[in-house]
């Protein structure tokens, strides 16, 4: 574990087993984790799925984090949690209790074949994109670009924000 605290930046979608709760549950087990602070919440967005249409629309929330976990442990973390929450893993972009992504750690950027940072598909999902322009608008990430922009590029197609 690092002294250093880094900007880390995750994902959350739900779609199953009342999605707003398990997205609230999820970041209050994220604000758990070790050596890990919950800093920003983003708001809530409702948001046509990914993949097979036959699955009801996600809600997609993201985490600002400052951690001292590196990125492999931090990923170790959170499909941890998506384990507690009851996750299993079936069909390619399929229904799911709870789905935590880390889109972007500051300083990791990693290829390896279970761990890739960026997440590769940050750039063309409006449903990362409007939360994460929430709670990190200016966010540059590598090889990808600033996060309004990005937003404004994915266009707002089948995302509303929720409440
Ligand atoms: P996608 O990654 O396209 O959003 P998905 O979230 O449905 O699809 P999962 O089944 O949740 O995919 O994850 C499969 C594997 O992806 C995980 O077990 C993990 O090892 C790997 N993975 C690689 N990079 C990342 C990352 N940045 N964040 C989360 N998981 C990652
Ligand atoms: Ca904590
Ligand atoms: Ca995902
Ligand atoms: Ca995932």
């Amino acid at each position: 574990m690092s002294p250093l605290w880094r900007p880390a930046y995750v994902a959350i979608g739900s779609n199953l087993n009342h999605p707003q709760e398990r997205v609230s549950e999820a970041y209050e087990r994220i604000a758990a984790l070790r050596a890990t602070r919950l800093e920003l919440r983003s708001r809530l967005y409702h948001t046509r799925p990914l993949g097979p249409q036959d699955q009801p629309y996600f809600v997609n929330a993201a985490a600002g984090l400052l951690t001292q976990l590196s990125a492999h442990d931090l990923l170790e973390a959170l499909l941890g949690v998506e384990r507690a929450m009851g996750r299993h893993r079936q069909e390619r972009w399929g229904p799911r209790v709870i789905d935590l992504d880390l889109v972007w750690m500051v300083g990791a950027v990693i290829e390896e074949a279970h761990l890739t940072v960026p997440h590769p598909g940050v750039s063309s999902r409006n449903f990362v994109l409007y939360p994460l322009a929430d709670i990190a608008p200016t966010l540059e990430i590598p090889g990808h670009g600033f996060v309004a922009d990005l937003k404004v590029r994915s266009g707002g197609d089948g995302i509303s924000v929720l409440g």
